[in-house]
């Protein structure tokens, strides 16, 4: 059964001039070359059918990547039947096998394919080099070989027998489907989704974000490669409101996997709830839904760290990440030092598209996303004073959907900017002060639903222990003196509760728990 422990697969850093570098350029101009006609995969076919639609990068909207065909109800069915006519021999495959198929996924993803996974990843989601490395590399192979792992581990969790009884934990998957909704922002995420219950012999049908489906489809490519049979993971692309009502309405639901906003979850559990008696068991529901990050700064932090702790955490990848750096609670007594060199570092990042590597930034993922980021831009000028644009502002999508990193600051703890999640790079800061620090605290904890990640800087151990303890429910994944996006599989699981998710910790053990349904077996002899 058992499968050790892996290492974190190193990550590659495409200097200038060097080999890494190169054969990344290669693979991302060689995908640029070619127009993918990309299918659904159903019962291990590729379906070709239905409504076309482009798929352009975000970064250079007038060039053609390629294209996908839209899901209509009817593959819907065809992708649950699939999975269903695929469960048993899947689940009776023995673990071993199932294992070692995921396990040379991550082999041929860290070797044969890592630059083109790459690169589709910064060509369909407009990610940097180094952002695309570790998600679409390092954090999806480590995923596949951490969770063989962990699902080892769960099996060998086995409860006391004696003399005359035999007693035994079968950890069989889940009666049924599971559904896997995932989102555009990391393809890691889109991969691990799928795959983590698929693992413990569940059988899928994974809807990516349309915004996904570029990068999602040569994982895909990579999965069968890897020997993973058909129908245990079907790849389609429905509206997500129409994938909903077919799956939730199914007797054989048993799961969903997911990763997007939180009124897409609410609505989600919502419509399970109302199928509640359909079903043969009790669905797991699992989501991870969004944050609104906080950064809070003692009076004793170094003002140095904090400002690149923003500076990174606010706005690696556009600041599309759940866990990015969106509000910022600075002391009076550092706030000029650190708004100096914070500032300082964002004008050094250029903008542009992923094929300059010295871009640091690149596109927002699309126009809805554009229009929704920059509206929050725009609400500065009409704040009555109540907000400022400190440092960026601009934006312009003629070519691609870009805007500038984005400071604003305010001197209202609650102003929008510092409630609300923007999911883009834009950053507010807040200037309290400095004797007040322990009053502030209240503001952070209470100011958003959310409580997915957050950072607190202090070189004052009673401080962090004292923050530590008053932040408790705050954020799922908590940062001392560090930046609170890049969470490493093994190391830091992910997950937070609130409005943030079900906190069942992707990248660990507890998220593997979640896809198996165990029978206790009691033999007397
Ligand atoms: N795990 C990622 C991080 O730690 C964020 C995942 C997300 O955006 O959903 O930055």
């Amino acid at each position: 059964f058992d499968f050790a422990e892996p290492k974190n697969e190193p990550v590659l850093n495409y200097g200038p001039g060097s080999h890494e570098r190169k054969e990344l350029q290669k693979a991302v101009a060689e995908l640029k070359a070619q127009v993918r006609d990309i299918p659904m995969y159903i019962d291990g076919e590729e379906v070709r059918n239905g409504e076309k639609k482009d798929i352009h990068p975000p970064h250079e909207k007038a060039h053609l990547l390629g294209h996908y065909y839209q899901s209509n109800e009817e593959h819907v069915h065809q992708a649950i039947d699939s999975a269903l006519a695929a469960r048993e021999s899947w689940a009776s495959t023995s673990w071993e096998h199932r294992a070692n198929i995921f396990l040379k996924a991550a082999d041929l993803l860290a070797t044969k394919y890592r630059f083109r996974m790459n690169a589709a990843t910064m060509l369909g989601q407009s990610k940097n080099a180094y952002q695309a490395e570790i998600d679409s590399a390092c954090e999806l192979i480590d995923f596949l070989r951490f969770n063989v792992h962990f699902v080892s581990q769960i099996y060998k969790g086995q409860p006391l027998s004696s003399p005359g009884i035999n007693n035994r934990m079968e950890y069989r998957p889940l009666e049924g489907f599971i559904l896997a909704v995932t989102p555009f922002n990391f393809t890691a995420i889109g991969g691990n989704l799928p795959t983590a219950p698929a693992m413990c012999g569940n059988v899928v049908v994974w809807k990516p974000a349309n915004t996904q489906i570029y990068s999602a489809s040569v994982f895909m490519e990579i999965l069968i490669e890897a020997g993973l049979p058909a129908g245990v993971i079907n790849l389609i692309y429905p509206p997500g409101a129409m994938v909903g009502e077919v799956c939730y309405a199914h007797p054989d639901f048993a799961g969903i996997h997911f990763t997007g906003s939180t009124g897409v979850f609410q609505s989600m559990w919502k419509s399970i709830g109302m199928n509640i008696a359909r079903y043969k068991s009790y669905p797991r529901i699992v989501g991870e839904t969004g944050g609104k990050d906080f950064v809070f700064a003692h009076p004793s932090a170094h003002a140095a760290a904090v400002a690149t702790g923003l500076a990174r955490g606010a706005f690696e990848y556009q600041g599309q990440k759940c866990s990015a750096a969106s509000r910022a609670y600075i002391p009076s007594n550092l706030a000029d030092e650190i708004k100096e060199k914070l500032i300082a570092q964002v004008k050094t990042m250029k903008m542009g598209p992923v094929d300059d590597f010295t871009n640091f930034i690149n596109a927002v993922i699309d126009e809805k996303a554009f229009n929704s980021i920059t509206k929050y831009i725009d609400a500065v000028k009409s704040s009555n004073g109540a907000a400022k644009i400190i440092c960026g502002g601009n934006y312009d999508s003629s070519k691609g959907y870009f805007i500038e990193p984005t400071i604003i600051e305010t001197t209202d703890a609650s102003y929008s900017s510092m409630c609300e999640e923007i999911f883009g790079p834009v950053l507010t800061i807040y200037t309290y002060e400095a004797d007040n620090w322990v009053e502030m605290l209240d503001v952070v904890d209470t100011t958003s639903p959310y409580a997915l990640t957050g950072s607190i800087f202090s070189q004052d151990r009673y401080a962090i222990e004292f923050m530590a303890k008053k932040l408790v429910n705050s954020a799922g994944n908590f940062y001392i003196n560090d930046k609170p996006t890049g969470a490493v599989v093994g190391q830091q699981p992910f997950g937070g509760a609130r409005a943030s998710g079900t906190n069942d910790k992707a990248g660990s053990i507890l998220n593997l728990y979640r896809w198996l349904s165990p029978r206790t077996i009691k033999e007397t002899y």
